[in-house]
């Protein structure tokens, strides 16, 4: 199956500056696929080399197929496109944007962008300057969505939304892909795309450094191990264990922090005379700010 992106050793120099440098990446067609990092990371340089409105200057990339340097007309009429900075004609309404936008994509049919104004809320009748950033997010999702297309490039879909429309939208994410289309979704947190993401990719300094499944990222993170046993325990039990160590112990209630495989963790629980056990693996966010902080070795920030 084609991929809905891929890339090839992508990057962009804006002078000394490396924005995005040798990026590889494979989104699958209908996955929700997450494009995380912190600011500066070089997400957004990414999706504008994605829909051509900026050069690469190596590497090459493909979107549902197709060159996009070369066939990027294609591309936008396949794609729908929320940019993080969303730039609205100050004196349009909602509704005039979207009366403008299906003209221009030559879409007849809007009774998907009037369902979708509905189930945002959204503020169709007054200007956009008038209109709050929540307001102004919405329009900018009903343009991106309106065309039921093959893939959304998303940037930062959510930012400015109450919780009531982050919800509808993340709805809105599940039917698309329900109906195996795609979702690049440009986010800073992992927060709110862990339910959704099917995959993760995290950027920084203009380099990707993981690109996993939800599932295995949470596997990868520590366990906390608490047992309780019918007497008290010698700690000393459990230190000795590959990847384990004592967090606390009070009396007969042991806590462990278990990094490596959980095996022999539970033999040893096991062997005590355990009441009462459970496992549970640390917030997601812990790894996910490691990821961040992590230095990069070798990790140029500058062209050379
Ligand atoms: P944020 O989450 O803050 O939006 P981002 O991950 O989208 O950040 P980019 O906007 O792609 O990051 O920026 C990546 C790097 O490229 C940053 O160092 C930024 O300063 C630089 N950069 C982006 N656009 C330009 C430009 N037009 N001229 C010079 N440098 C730029």
């Amino acid at each position: 199956m084609t991929p809905a992106i891929r890339t090839h050793g992508l990057g962009r120099d804006y002078g000394p500056v490396r924005a995005v440098a040798g990026l590889d990446l494979v989104v699958e067609p209908g996955q929700v696929f997450a494009f995380l990092g912190p600011n500066g990371a070089g997400k957004t340089t990414t999706i504008r080399m994605l829909l051509a409105l900026q050069r690469q200057t190596s590497g090459r990339a493909e979107v549902l197929g197709l060159d996009c340097a070369r066939d990027y007309v294609e591309v936008h009429r396949r794609t729908g496109y929320l940019p993080g900075e969303l730039a609205l004609y100050p004196r349009m309404t909602g509704r005039q944007h979207i009366a403008w936008h299906a003209g221009a994509r030559g879409l007849r049919e809007l009774s998907l962008a009037w369902t979708l104004a509905d189930r945002f809320g959204a503020v169709l009748d007054r200007p956009a300057r008038d209109l709050s950033k929540g307001n102004k997010q919405k329009v900018g999702l009903i343009l991106a969505f309106m065309s039921r297309p093959e893939l959304l490039i998303l940037d930062e879909p959510t930012s400015g939304l109450d919780p009531l429309t982050r919800s509808e939208f993340a709805g809105l994410v599940r039917e698309v892909t329900a109906e195996g289309r795609t979702v690049f979704w440009s986010a800073h947190e992992l927060d709110e795309v862990q339910r959704l993401a099917d995959r993760v990719a995290i950027i920084r300094q203009g380099r990707l450094i993981a690109t996993e499944t939800v599932e295995a990222l949470r596997a990868s993170t520590p366990q906390t191990v608490t047992a309780r046993f019918a007497r008290p325990v010698d700690p000393a039990l459990f230190a000795g264990i590959s990847g384990v160590s004592v967090t606390s112990c009070a009396g007969a209630v042991v806590q462990l922090r278990v990094t490596d495989a959980i095996g022999p963790v539970l033999r040893a629980v096991a062997d005590h005379d355990p009441v009462d056990f459970t496992a549970q693996h640390a917030d997601l966010d812990e790894l996910f700010l490691a990821y961040y902080r992590q230095p990069t070795a070798a990790e140029p920030s500058h062209a050379s």
